[in-house]
């Protein structure tokens, strides 16, 4: 039995968490104002027809995974940090409270932690900040992780890698360096977690009871964690090594 246990508990050894309606609720409504801003950005900028941007920033959301994908496939033309720059920089952020709740079960937790988001980096640390839980992760795969310079300036390819293409949660896998086997993927989006099954991840569905295609475990909310996955604590009781902890939030990049 002892050995039932400790090949439960050591079974994962990274979890992936998505940020954005992940580690803090929809009810927030950073959403909702996200929403809103890239709609106002697809106006002023890019001279879009009033009527047509709603449907258009919806419909290239769902095609593309972001708006913003979405506008660089159809070949519009702007400065990715400028776009990110307009749209994040008027969150209403003092909406996000420091959770400790959350901040203590991270730490609690044995596994690698990382953040995986479609978001910049300077949205990710903004966020993590706000919700005090800097110290709570070893990195941050994000847009810029994803879509270096390099890439992004390639004028033959201006294409944004991002979830929930299956492309994208393999090279994070690659990137973090995590046997897709022994990871657990956190994720709000029902068609990023069924790519992340895909991508041979175990998943957990977050924000909703019940579970989608591909999904694993479902959870109300990330606080649920430790009722839905106490092996994930069982680990470390099972194997008593430490994991080191690295103390700042860092951007990991492709090597
Ligand atoms: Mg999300």
């Amino acid at each position: 039995m002892d050995t039932a246990r400790r090949n439960d508990g050591a079974m994962y050894e990274c979890l992936l968490f998505d940020m954005d309606d992940t580690l803090y609720p929809l009810s927030t409504g950073l959403n909702l104002a996200c929403r809103k801003n890239i709609q106002d950005y697809m106006l002023e900028h890019l001279h879009m027809e009033e009527s047509q941007v709603p449907k258009m920033c919806l419909d290239l959301y769902k095609e593309y995974g972001t708006t913003m994908a979405g506008l660089k496939a159809l070949d519009y033309e702007f400065d990715n940090d400028d776009f990110h720059a307009y749209v994040h920089g008027r969150l209403p952020y003092d909406k996000l409270k420091p959770d400790l709740v959350l901040r203590n079960l991270l730490l609690s937790m044995p596994q690698r932690k990382i953040i995986f988001t479609n978001a910049d980096q300077t949205h990710a640390v903004e966020v993590l900040k706000r919700l005090g839980l800097e110290e709570c992760f070893e990195g941050i795969i994000c847009f810029e992780t994803l879509n270096p310079p390099k890439q992004v300036n390639n004028e033959s390819d201006s294409r944004i890698l991002c979830k929930p293409s299956v492309e994208a949660i393999e090279a994070a896998i690659r990137i973090a360096d995590v046997d897709p086997k022994k990871t657990i993927f956190f994720d709000d989006s029902a068609r990023n977690i069924a790519s992340g099954k895909v991508a041979g991840l175990h998943t957990v569905i977050v924000g909703c009871s019940d579970l989608v295609p591909g999904a694993d475990y479902a959870l109300r909310s990330i606080h649920n964690i430790k009722e839905a996955l106490p092996e994930l604590w069982e680990a470390e009781e099972c194997d008593g090594h430490q994991v080191i902890k690295s103390p700042a939030v860092e951007t990991m990049v492709q090597a």
